[in-house]
């Protein structure tokens, strides 16, 4: 029967319900600041959005926005290819191109669609799609929907790449290789010098999806390619604005004029209503604060030093590295459960992440740093883990 495959996440969604449980779905009653809100009833500090430079709740960001809707009109009611391309639209499309350098952006209405529908249609029967095992279920999907065939190499480990290229031979030039900037799950960073240097010896064409680190590395946060000083082997900068820009919506910026033949070509740009225009003048009073305010970007990352080094301290497994996403791995998904409920009544929200969500099969606790936190802020975060939170039996 069409909906028997249901029954078991009916049940544990009756089961935490029952429990007085809300893990995936809290829901957010009303917001105090950038890091502050009720939740469930709860006074909670914000630990677990991906408000990385804390832009949702800038002054000027909603005043960018409340011009535009007042300007504009609350939607655009069509397609960007049909009613839906408004002043704005272009606006940010001349603006990211202008941050990255290339002549042309995109901008969808997600930075799912964006992802999924430039994997779905750069590459099609015949060609190769050559991804991280870690990848966002937005480039599984694309991949899944493009009718290429799809292979995975080890999460961010470039001798398994070269192998998969080097099989892949003369293919490598019908191969699109996509990676992300910063993993959303752990916030490790992928080894993009490597994986550079690989694509420029065996071809291939590269998309690096920039969600986690727009805003969070680079010179005016163009990202995790800039940073590690290959943005020029890069042929589609894709992400989203609804991390550090605060906002909702996707991009591509790519140096092939081709890309104007492509927005023609993708499904999720063209049947889709474009984002409203209150959005994305949200999204361009950020990009411009992002791009010339770098104390953002440098308090976010002491932020970030603090947490990870304060959670370390507590003998909670976190990853090597500090950054902007902090994930404590815990033993099993009713431990992480439990945790992240008493989390919530200790007042911080983080997000939960249990498998199939989480990469390795891990439970996670994943909490993302923002620069609008304060440093009382992090040390309540931190004593409240202290409170709340046993460490896993593995870790270091
Ligand atoms: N790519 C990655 C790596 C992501 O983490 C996400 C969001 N979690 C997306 C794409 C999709 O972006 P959005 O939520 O803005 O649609």
């Amino acid at each position: 029967m069409l909906l028997d495959k249901f029954a078991s996440m009916a049940r544990t969604r009756a089961e935490l319900e029952a429990a007085g449980l809300r893990p995936f779905g809290a829901v957010t009653e009303s917001l105090i600041s950038a890091t502050e809100a009720i939740v469930e009833g709860r006074p909670v500090i914000l630990a677990g959005t991906n408000n990385y430079l804390g832009l949702s709740y800038d002054p000027r960001c909603i005043a960018a926005a409340q011009e535009a809707a007042a300007r504009w009109g609350t939607g655009t009611t069509g397609s960007r290819m049909a009613n839906g391309t408004f002043a704005e639209h272009l606006a940010l499309e001349a603006e990211l191109a202008e941050l990255y350098g290339v002549p042309q952006a995109m901008v969808f209405t997600t930075g799912f669609a964006a992802t999924q529908g430039l994997c779905a249609t750069l590459a099609g029967p015949g060609d190769v799609i050559l991804l991280d095992a870690d990848s966002h279920a937005s480039i599984y999907s694309g991949a899944q929907l493009s009718g290429a065939e799809v292979i995975r190499f080890k999460h961010s480990d470039p001798a398994d790449l070269e192998k998969r290229l080097r099989r892949l031979g003369a293919r490598t030039a019908d191969t699109l290789i996509v990676v992300e900037g910063i993993y959303s799950m752990l916030g490790d960073t992928a080894p993009l010098a490597e994986i550079a240097a690989l694509k420029r010896e065996y071809g291939g064409w590269l998309m690096v999806d920039e969600a986690h680190s727009l805003g969070v590395l680079g010179e005016q946060g163009r990202g995790a390619a800039a940073a590690a000083g290959v943005a020029d082997a890069v042929d589609f900068f894709v992400g989203t604005f609804s991390k550090s820009l605060g906002a909702i919506g996707g991009f591509c910026a790519s140096p092939h004029a081709a890309l104007e033949a492509v927005r023609f070509s993708t499904r999720a740009y063209i049947f889709t209503a474009s984002a409203s225009p209150s959005v994305i003048a949200s999204a361009r009073a950020a990009l411009a604060i992002m791009r010339t305010e770098p104390e953002l970007q440098r308090r976010l990352w002491t932020n970030a030093e603090q947490l990870h080094a304060g959670l370390r301290e507590l003998g909670l497994a976190v990853g090597p590295q500090p950054g902007p996403v902090v994930a404590v791995t815990l033993d099993d998904r009713e431990t992480a459960l439990a945790a992240w409920q008493r989390l919530l009544e200790a007042g911080v929200y983080v997000n939960l992440v249990v498998p199939p969500a989480s990469p390795t099969g891990a439970s996670l606790l994943r909490c993302s740093v923002s620069a609008a936190h304060s440093e009382a802020q992090l040390e309540r975060i931190i004593a409240a883990f202290d409170a709340c939170v046993v460490p896993c039996a593995t870790a270091p």
